[in-house]
């Protein structure tokens, strides 16, 4: 049997007959939209994230659009965000109409450089052209970006902050979730992200009541909230009442349904997935770069990614063994054509187009068994051995 890169299929065996009955529990019910388990998943998720407020959504793309929308960020804005990472993160930029800028990494966690974006900061400001809005750290491969310093640069110079965590929704840094530092911290549910539904869906996290209820009107066309209504009457329901203009973002309740499944058991899938991270640094450390984990950071390891001078003859030479590999992501979103005319920090990015040239990342997920584990990790010596 070939190797999966993420076996989702183990960890449905495991959740086994009460995440199907939950499904069924859904369709017998005929709540397919916004149904009870809509706010449950809501009040599910705050909890685990330690988020005061929490709005499910359509996908983790429209979770990074919805907060841009609610800040009325747009034309002439500038939002800072790393280029090495998956394209929705600067994707919500134009789709407000609004301008990327493009920050570089540190070179051991491929997080955002805070020193690159206070000088990038600086240069956007100098020249006038845009006006600095927002920040996006991206919580990368699973680990907490190193949000007291980014936090820091986004309050000396008056930005707000989103926590990109589509890939390390879970992650903490001294025991804290990001939206201790960010305003918003938001996630893909995505079936291979770490917590992900069986479908697309999202979620944002936020600390400020007036902007959660803000959201909740953009989720649904910028339907009339309690906010709006309050002190007046209506001859009409309010509920066709548009008071700003906003999109059809809800989540379908059947995956509210599978991700209430699922996140019984994801403290635990976290533990399991650092234990499969410290076996691959054990087994590999002296042979190939392996990924380094902010000090006092947890991962949830949405990828296991290490670095090689030779990446695609490692790639070929595992993939002839059946054992799956993936490169994310091997062109940055500033090279891309679309995204190659936005603005770039000073110097540019070189970190993050080295770090294009050389990552590749190895199968993970909790349920990596140790002997398949063994069979990778000597596949990988055996090609770092006869190429050193
Ligand atoms: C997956 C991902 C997203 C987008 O999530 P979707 O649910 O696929 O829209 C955004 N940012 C990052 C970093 C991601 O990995």
């Amino acid at each position: 049997m070939p190797i999966p890169f993420i076996d989702l299929q183990a960890q449905r065996r495991r959740l086994g007959e009460p995440l199907e009955a939950a499904i069924l529990e859904v369709v017998r019910s005929g709540a397919y939209i916004m149904g009870p388990q809509i706010a449950q998943l809501e009040a599910a998720l705050a909890e685990f994230g330690q988020a005061p407020h929490v709005l499910s959504c359509g996908s983790g793309t429209e979770a990074l659009v919805l907060p841009l929308m609610a800040w009325e960020i747009g034309p002439g804005d500038a939002v800072f965000c790393p280029s090495f990472t998956f394209a929705a993160t600067a994707e919500a930029m134009p789709l407000v109409g609004a301008s990327p800028v493009f920050v570089d990494i540190l070179p051991d966690t491929y997080n955002m450089d805070a020193e690159h974006l206070d000088a990038a900061i600086e240069v956007v400001k100098r020249e006038g052209k845009l006006r600095p809005k927002a920040v996006i750290a991206v919580d990368l491969f699973g680990q907490p970006a190193d949000y007291p310093a980014i936090s820091e640069v986004c309050r000396k110079h008056g930005l707000k902050l989103i926590a990109d965590s589509a890939q390390g929704f879970g992650c903490t840094l001294d025991e804290r979730h990001p939206i201790f530092w960010a305003d918003v911290a938001t996630t893909s549910f995505f079936p291979a992200k770490p917590l992900g539904a069986y479908g697309d869906g999202g979620a944002v996290l936020c600390k400020d009541a007036r902007l959660h209820d803000l959201l909740v009107s953009l989720r649904v066309h910028g339907q009339a909230v309690k906010s709006d209504l309050e002190g007046r009457t209506f001859e009409h329901d309010p509920k066709y009442l548009n008071m700003r203009v906003g999109m059809n973002s809800r989540m379908d309740t059947i995956q509210a349904a599978v991700l209430l499944q699922k996140l019984s058991i994801f403290s635990d899938e976290i533990a399991a997935r650092n234990r499969v991270a410290d076996r691959y640094a054990q087994g590999l450390s002296d042979v190939v770069t392996v990924p380094k984990v902010i000090e006092g950071g947890v991962s949830v390891w949405a990828q296991y990614t290490i670095e090689c001078d030779d990446r695609d003859g490692l790639a070929a030479h595992l993939k002839a063994a059946d054992i799956p590999t993936a490169v994310y992501y091997p062109i940055p979103i500033h090279k891309q054509g679309v995204y190659s005319g936005y603005p770039v920090g000073p110097g540019g990015l070189p970190v993050t187009q080295a770090k294009a040239e050389r990552v590749i990342s190895l199968p993970m997920h909790p349920y990596l068994e140790p002997d398949v584990q063994d069979q990778i990790i000597a596949a990988v010596r055996a090609f770092a051995g006869r190429n050193a």
